[in-house]
């Protein structure tokens, strides 16, 4: 019968709360092995420490092995899914990330959890039977990587962390979750129309992320140019604009061939090049910044990252890989 693997990478799920201090901490891993009794009610399954570290410290090189690691898996006969858990800080770049590279059918889930092991209302433990069932499930094939939180199903593409504490933190605001997990059965409703996946390369491009506000200036853009990072992203005002100062450093990246992506701060929709005015979308596309398709800034930066190498070996015009 085929298994599904569990990697674990730490973060809260693999954390406990000192009841004195009320502060939470990393333990070992062994929380997630008292679970085994009951994730083998659901079929074989394997757990695999591949790294315990709280998810601010991830990396996009450890990203990087994880993918490698995760395909290790995929690619067995035996192996008819994998879980992941992770810390939930950074969990929708790892997750996208992994969406990005991974092109087996097989289900990927990524899961994790909001109180720690020992805490009163403790999600990590459903969250993981939840992941193991959804990734047992034939009808998860092919919808690319999943996050499984608190009884929903959402596609890594347009999740994010919506809330510091709550355990319905993850939320995918223009789509809405793809499916949902009940007591028997895991019932999708839609899934993502495009996979949109790219050859694994290690992603060693320095990418910049700068929130545009109100008065602000080209100053975090040259500083990003002058410390020699190779991509920005920028969180734009609404449709895509940014005040007037901003320009002089889009430009000056632009003239040294450094990609600008330009996303919004809005968390709903996408930007257009429809404003006509100094600093607005129809000027910025003109100088050549590459408008995404909905993604949030911390997302945008893990595609830029995958497809750097495509622009700088191959010269390819990457906004094509941001209209997907
Ligand atoms: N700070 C923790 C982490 O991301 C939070 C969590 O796991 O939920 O590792």
């Amino acid at each position: 019968m085929s298994k599904v693997v569990i990697i674990t990478t730490g973060g809260t799920i693999a954390m406990s709360e000192d009841l004195k201090t009320k502060t939470i901490k990393p333990i070992d891993q062994d929380t997630l092995v008292q679970m085994m009794p009951y994730l083998e009610e659901y079929g074989p399954v394997e757990m695999d420490h591949f790294i315990n570290i709280p998810s601010p410290h991830m990396t996009p090189e450890i990203m990087y092995q994880l993918t490698l690691h995760t395909n290790q898996y995929l690619s067995k006969e035996d192996i008819s899914g994998v879980v992941i858990t992770h810390g939930t800080d950074t969990l929708e770049e790892t997750a996208y990330f992994l969406d990005l590279l991974i092109t087996s059918e097989k289900p990927v889930v990524v899961t994790g959890a909001m109180r720690s092991s020992n805490e009163l209302g403790a999600d990590g433990p459903l969250n993981l039977i939840n992941s193991v069932r959804v990734a047992k499930a034939p009808s998860s094939r092919g919808k690319g990587v999943l996050v499984v939180f608190n009884d929903e199903i959402h596609a890594a593409r347009y999740v994010t962390k919506t809330h510091t504490s709550n355990i319905a933190t993850f939320q995918s605001p223009s789509t809405g979750p793809i499916g949902t997990v009940t007591k028997k059965e895991i019932r999708f409703s839609h899934a993502p129309l495009i996979r949109d996946t790219y050859e694994s390369v290690p992603p060693s491009a320095k990418i910049g992320l700068i929130k545009a506000a109100v008065g602000m200036d080209d100053l975090l853009i040259n500083t990003y140019i002058d410390n020699n990072y190779q991509g920005i992203v920028i969180e734009a005002l609404g449709q895509g604009n940014l005040p007037p100062k901003m320009v002089k450093g889009i430009k000056r990246a632009i003239d040294k061939q450094i990609p600008i992506v330009l996303v919004s701060r809005s968390f709903n929709g996408f930007v257009d090049d429809v404003y006509d005015y100094e600093g607005g979308g129809k000027q910025l596309k003109q100088l050549g910044v590459i408008f995404s398709n909905g993604l949030n800034g911390q997302k945008a930066r893990i595609k830029l990252m995958v497809t750097y190498h495509l622009f700088k070996e191959k010269s390819e015009d990457l906004q094509k890989y941001f209209d997907r």
